[in-house]
């Protein structure tokens, strides 16, 4: 059963951990809390956000340089061409580059004016995702993640279209993709089956939100391109003030979201864990991914009681 194939999968799975960069002292301390805690799990490795409209670069780069320097874990950098000139791009790749960044996670981007604006691709700079996995592979060889939207991007008039900006992606270096968000594991499986018939061979890895606040998803999900089904919603419902059930239901429910996607094949997961540990790690031990010092702890227990 789903049950007894667990403490095993651990070896087979693969997690990585979205962080967004901090804007104040107390997030930094918050976030730089949760990295600590989420190390020992050896995520593949994880992303830092660059902020809407490019808003963050040098916050982006400062926390990707302190997980350099103070962690064992593997950084990606998140993005984005928007409102920015080919030059301007180029520069914040070369700033990476320097630091010692091997990965990326290469996007277009949203106006940082937010809801309603349409966008528009910068004079002089680059258009899309597509083109900003170009301009970085100009930089070297790295492993580069993309963006892809089993509910289609919601400026895009079909999936077709979709797909062909995912296969262009794949044509100029994509290593893998990361999807949005979402809730029907069975939008994502026919997601993947459609992009497999387009012949695009990447990994799809599903990117898992646990629902820290489901009145906050449910105010962006509509821009981000997904939908908070109506039973989500009435999971949470009457939550509002009782933050301790809220979690609970919500490490409930992204656990049966993880255990239901193993089933049916899938072995790598992208947590957006809104810098906060604790559901991700919940969510990972219930999958067997544990730290490491533990599990040698457990082996070394069980071989002194043999
Ligand atoms: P693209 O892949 O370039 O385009 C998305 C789709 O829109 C395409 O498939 C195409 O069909 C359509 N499209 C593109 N351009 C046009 C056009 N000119 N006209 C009509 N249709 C068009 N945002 C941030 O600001 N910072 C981040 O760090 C960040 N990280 C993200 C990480 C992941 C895993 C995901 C899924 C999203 C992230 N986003 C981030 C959000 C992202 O920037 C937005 O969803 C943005 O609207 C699209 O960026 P993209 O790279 O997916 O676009």
């Amino acid at each position: 059963s789903r049950f007894s194939r667990l403490p095993d999968l651990g070896d087979r799975i693969k997690v990585s951990f979205e962080f967004f960069p901090p804007k104040s002292d107390d997030m930094e301390t918050r976030l730089w809390e949760t990295v600590k805690r989420l190390e020992p799990l050896n995520p593949h490795f994880v992303s830092v956000t660059y902020g809407a409209g490019g808003s963050t670069r040098e916050r982006t780069a400062r926390t990707v340089g302190r997980i350099l320097g103070e962690t064992t874990l593997l950084p990606a950098a998140h993005l984005t061409c928007i409102d920015a000139t080919c030059e301007e791009v180029d520069g914040v790749i070369r700033q990476f580059v320097d630091l010692g960044v091997k990965r990326f996670v290469a996007l277009r981007g949203d106006p940082a004016s937010g809801v309603g604006t349409r966008y528009q691709p910068h004079e002089g700079g680059y258009a899309n995702g597509a083109e900003m996995v170009a301009a970085i592979s100009q930089h070297g060889s790295f492993d580069i993640s993309v963006s892809a939207y089993p509910e289609k991007h919601p400026e895009s008039p079909d999936f077709a279209t979709d797909i062909d900006m995912l296969k262009r992606k794949v044509d100029n270096g994509a290593t893998r993709a990361i999807t949005q968000f979402f809730f029907d594991n069975d939008i994502y499986e026919r997601f993947v089956e459609r992009v497999r018939r387009a012949g695009i061979y990447i990994p799809i890895v599903p990117g898992i939100l646990p629902v820290h606040n489901i009145k906050q998803v449910g105010n962006f999900s509509a821009r981000a391109g997904a939908h908070v089904p109506a039973w989500l919603l009435e999971r949470f419902e009457g939550l509002e003030n009782d933050p301790q059930t809220h979690m609970l239901v919500a490490a409930a429910v992204a656990a049966e979201q993880v255990l239901d996607l193993i089933e049916r094949g899938v072995g790598d997961f992208h947590f957006y864990t809104m810098n906060r540990a604790d559901l991700a790690f919940a969510i990972c031990h219930m999958i067997g991914v544990r730290p490491q010092h533990a599990l040698s702890a457990v082996a070394e227990t069980t071989s002194a009681a043999a």
